[in-house]
């Protein structure tokens, strides 16, 4: 499906579109202005100069840093701007990107090729044609229905409005009584937030339903992160599910534990609505499902980010892995192959980082508990490395785990905690990880040192040769 549509024509149409019916044809629509529906935007306009494109997004910001909200709500980031990557107004004359904030797509029309849309500022419905359209509609916060999940002090942490009505909640309150907060979920966003509100000054405690913090990872790495929450005052209640939150006198509390405030990070879900009424196919998790072009099972439509499933580098299966890394990626991707071209998406390994308090966590591939639920057969190396050369001051230690496959050596995922240089470390790896590397290959990589940034036998290289004695001795 190639877009044919000049700017000229599409121009010429305008004055037609809005005098006689809301009918607006133009080369590309994209649904969703954030990371996956720019990066589309801004690839499929420097593929084709000549193409209209047009974003609809229904909130009133394009490509913020989601991202960064904790730091935002911590202060360390000091206003709303430094969240925004991309204003709508530099979008549209830089980049020839014609933006539409407050739009809220309601319905493809894919037999007319059209995208319904209500203008949420005059509540006029607008209908644009397409020949290429890209859903980058995102994810959405997981709320439970519990009692009182309404009730005023609980939010989720989303988008910049999350931010900015949470810092102004903690600014109202949090001047007149020490506050405190509940966090429910011990995943990435639950544990960056109780740092974001410890550094406010908070009493915070986390709830987390398993027996283990951030789940994503190996047990290992998780009790490292309970330990260093625990240092730093945070109240952890495992195994511990929240039935309800109650209002009194001000106040919320969750199930037995009294606060001000409540965060949920309890996991998000693929805003997929939009596609599925349409008669578009969904694949795993409900995400969008889609084919290595990123195409979805309607021609000409295609769907990145956290509305959409990936392909796993390392399983070869289909997942539903959100993260921003993949929505820029995809979305450039998708972008692309809505002006005609056919570029394959890699695929994903959910290579992720993150930082509680002063401890970096990271991993890619497969960790312990994914390798055992794909049927691999794999041997866990553990080692103990260090930041910097014995010699040098101030090195930190660095926990490295590899989860190796024993019969080729292949290595399948990889995790790491240290409190200097770890989480770009992971880089290395996932670079190992997308090339199908061994752990033979790895440790006889020519990785660099010196004393205050490694040591000579760096921990990547120290856990590949461990791995590569233990399959050996095998
Ligand atoms: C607190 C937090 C921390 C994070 N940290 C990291 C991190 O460190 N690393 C990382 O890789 N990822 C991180 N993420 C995840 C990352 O932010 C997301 O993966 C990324 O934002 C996904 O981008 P997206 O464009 O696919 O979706 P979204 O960011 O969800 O954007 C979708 C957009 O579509 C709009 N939209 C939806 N429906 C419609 C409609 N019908 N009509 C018009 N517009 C619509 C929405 O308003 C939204 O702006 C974090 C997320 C959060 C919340």
């Amino acid at each position: 499906m190639l877009f044919l549509t000049r700017k000229r024509r599409c121009l010429d149409n305008k004055a037609n579109v809005y005098k006689e019916n809301p009918m607006h044809r133009v080369g590309l629509v994209i649904i969703g202005g954030d990371a996956a529906g720019m990066s589309a935007a801004s690839a499929a306009r420097r593929v084709n100069p000549e193409l209209e494109v047009i974003l609809l997004e229904k909130g009133e910001y394009i490509s913020y840093a989601a991202c960064s909200l904790p730091y935002f709500i911590s202060g360390e980031l000091r206003s709303v701007e430094d969240l925004l990557a991309l204003k709508p107004h530099v979008a549209e004359k830089g980049r020839e990107i014609k933006v539409f904030t407050g739009s809220e797509a309601r319905a493809i029309d894919l037999e007319r090729r059209r995208v319904i849309a209500i203008d949420r500022r005059t509540g006029q419905e607008v209908h644009y044609a397409f020949d290429g359209l890209v859903i980058a509609t995102g994810a959405s916060p997981i709320v439970p229905q519990l009692a009182g999940v309404d009730l005023k002090g609980i939010f989720t942490i989303r988008r910049i409005e999350d931010g900015i009505e949470v810092r102004r909640f903690i600014d109202q309150w949090g001047s007149k009584r020490r506050m405190k907060a509940v966090v429910v979920g011990g995943g990435h966003i639950g544990l960056e937030m109780c740092e974001s509100l410890s550094k406010r000054g908070l009493k915070v405690t986390l709830i987390e339903k398993t027996d283990r913090l951030l789940g994503t990872m190996d047990v290992e790495i998780g009790d490292k992160v309970e330990e260093v929450l625990q240092r730093h005052g945070i109240e952890v209640l495992k195994e511990k599910t929240v039935s309800g939150f109650k209002g009194v006198s001000g106040r919320v509390s969750s199930g037995d534990v009294e606060a001000d405030m409540v965060i949920l990070g309890m996991g998000v879900k693929p805003n997929s609505d939009l596609a599925k009424d349409a008669g578009i196919e969904l694949g795993v998790a409900s995400a969008i499902k889609v084919n290595e072009h990123l195409g979805t099972s309607a021609e000409g439509v295609y769907a990145a980010g956290d509305c959409a499933e990936a392909i796993h580098v390392v399983t070869g299966k289909k997942v539903y892995i959100p993260l921003g890394t993949t929505a820029n990626r995809q979305g450039g991707i998708a972008g692309e192959n809505a002006t005609g071209r056919k570029t394959v998406f890699k695929g994903v390994l959910g290579t992720a980082m993150t930082k509680v308090f002063e401890l970096e966590v990271a991993r890619t591939g497969l960790t312990g508990s994914e390798a055992t639920r794909e049927g691999f057969d794999f041997i866990k190396v553990e080692v103990r490395g260090s930041s910097r050369s014995k010699a040098y001051p101030q090195g930190k230690p660095i926990h490295v785990l590899y989860i190796v496959e024993p019969r080729t050596g292949r290595l399948l995922g990889a995790e790491m905690a240290g409190e200097e240089w770890v989480a770009l470390r992971i880089d290395t790896l996932a670079s190992c990880l997308f090339n199908g590397m061994d752990v033979f290959d790895i440790g006889a990589m020519d990785l660099g040192y010196a004393p205050p940034f490694a040591t000579v036998w760096d921990p990547i290289l120290i856990a590949a040769n461990e791995a590569a004695k233990r399959i050996s001795r095998a």
